[in-house]
């Protein structure tokens, strides 16, 4: 028996999650949702034994429990084997009272790998029996088109298209995406901010007439950003797993409470944490960690969303959003998954570029969610300081968390800070916390200083980028990214 998936805004779509995964987005742009996610889910017992790899077959299973269990095993194996340089796959480190969950051991570095060496295979699995080939359409604040690329590349029966906002990426990130192998992948820079690039990809899936034309030729989009149900389902594993590692140090005794703290954008990898609390994690606390684009933290603090303010571009870039498409699927769940109240906090954002949710929503949000923020300054600052205190060096992103994680007050209560990124992604950032003048330095050049700095290694896939040629150098408008994917589909796919 399958569980169905609808949308968060109506129920008049109903899909299997093969399906809800290789559509990306429901036909009304809600996102796709399953009812309570609690009900036959595995016991918290069976979640906390075995390995990462079993773990992940219990949380996939009952998420996407249309796929057989033969089909889950070997999209697993697949997934998390020798592309992750560690064998924990997603470590806990301690640093401090505290813990770090380093989900950057995948291949390009970034949390992101986690459920986009995860999302080809599941695809892969959905598109047998149904024969249309798939055009993945990302928009990417830096970290998600890359791990798309590197997930997707070669892929049978696939194709990748990475818009990326030019200029607000880093040296490396960009080097990264535009120098990708595979004969499937496209990368487009795009004039304008991460925000403009995510609403017309959303808007050019919401294009009934491009759609019809991509079917004629057997062609059909997807998403490969969180809003896909097949990207935030892997995220969930990494929270039992993170549980399961602390249990087995000692540091909580199974049935304690624990404490998250997730530098966030988009909102998909805290969601997977409330996820796994909805699946019978006990998880106490969620801390959505914000950068100065600290929409979130403000909406947490008052159950008001407000989009109507400055971008800020920051020294953790792939958090530089202020419409956090996941939201959508907390609000699902936090009013008792009532999709009529959704659509219309949806159509008044899309509207007027805010909305208030009702008191009753936002006590049960403050049940779990707390929040805070980190200026430019403060992630610096952190970043000195856990290297000075701690001798761990943390990236810009990860930095956030610490920050708002380290000013709540400790109570026993195990916690762990997620960390989204290897520090040498953002190496001239690193650099210049730690005191060292960056002037005239480039990407590489930093990176060979903080090695050298900290007698820390750089993961080898960034140091290849030094000699890979540049396959990609397209920049277009916000209103040609349309055509853009239309070509590419046809050129890719053909
Ligand atoms: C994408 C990303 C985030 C934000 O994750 P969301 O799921 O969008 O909230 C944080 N840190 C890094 C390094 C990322 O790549």
């Amino acid at each position: 028996m399958s569980t169905f998936y609808h949308s968060t805004r109506s129920r008049n779509e109903s899909v299997t999650s093969k399906q809800a995964i290789l559509e990306g987005i429901a036909a009304d742009g809600g996102l796709f949702v399953r009812d309570d996610i609690a009900s036959g889910a595995p016991a918290l017992d069976e979640l906390l034994s075995g390995t990462y790899q079993d773990r992940a077959r219990l949380v996939l299973g009952h998420l996407l429990d249309d796929f057989s269990a033969d089909e889950i095993a070997g999209c697993v194996s697949a997934a998390y084997g020798e592309n992750f340089d560690s064998p924990a796959v997603t470590p806990a480190v301690r640093c401090g009272d505290e813990w770090v969950l380093e989900l950057w051991h995948g291949p390009t570095s970034a949390f992101k790998d986690v459920a986009l060496q995860m999302l080809p295979q599941l695809m892969r699995v959905a598109r047998e029996g149904d024969g249309r080939r798939v055009m993945i359409v990302t928009a990417t604040s830096g970290d998600t088109g890359k791990a798309a690329l590197e997930g997707f590349a070669d892929v049978a029966g696939t194709g990748v298209t990475v818009f990326y906002p030019d200029g607000k990426v880093s040296d490396v990130q960009h080097l990264q995406m535009a120098t990708q192998r595979g004969a499937n992948v496209a990368v487009c820079a795009i004039r304008g901010n991460f925000d403009d690039a995510q609403t017309e990809v959303k808007r050019i899936f919401a294009d009934g007439a491009l759609r019809e034309r991509l079917a004629r030729e057997n062609v059909v989009l997807s998403s490969a950003n969180s809003i896909n149900v097949g990207r935030l389902v892997p995220q969930v594993t990494y929270y039992f797993d993170a549980y399961a590692q602390l249990a087995a140090v000692g540091a909580l005794t199974p049935g304690d409470p624990i404490d998250f703290c997730v530098p966030t954008g988009n909102f998909g990898d805290v969601l997977a944490g409330y996820y796994a609390k909805l699946m019978g994690l006990p998880v106490r606390t969620l801390v959505v960690a914000s950068n100065a684009n600290d929409v979130l933290t403000d909406f947490i603090t008052t159950g008001t969303y407000d989009r109507r303010r400055p971008f800020h571009k920051t020294i953790s870039p792939s958090m530089d959003i202020l419409v956090s498409s996941n939201l959508e699927r907390l609000l699902f769940y936090l009013s008792g998954e009532d999709t009529e109240l959704v659509a219309s906090l949806m159509a008044q954002l899309a509207e007027e570029g805010h909305y208030a949710v009702p008191a009753g929503l936002l006590d049960r949000l403050h049940e779990t969610f707390a929040c805070g923020r980190a200026d430019d300054e403060a992630t610096r600052e952190t970043i000195r300081a856990t290297w000075e205190g701690e001798h761990y060096l943390v990236d810009p992103h990860t930095a956030v968390a610490k920050h708002v994680l380290d000013a709540r007050p400790a109570d026993g209560v195990a916690r762990v800070c997620l960390s989204t990124a290897s520090p040498y992604k953002f190496s001239a950032d690193v650099l210049a916390a730690l005191g060292h003048d960056v002037a005239g330095l480039d990407g590489f050049a930093c990176m060979d200083r903080l090695s050298e700095l900290t007698g820390t290694t750089a993961p080898a896939a960034l140091s290849a980028l030094r000699s890979a040629p540049v396959r990609f150098s397209d920049v277009v408008g916000v209103a040609d990214m349309n055509g853009y994917v239309e070509r590419t589909a046809k050129e890719l796919l053909a």
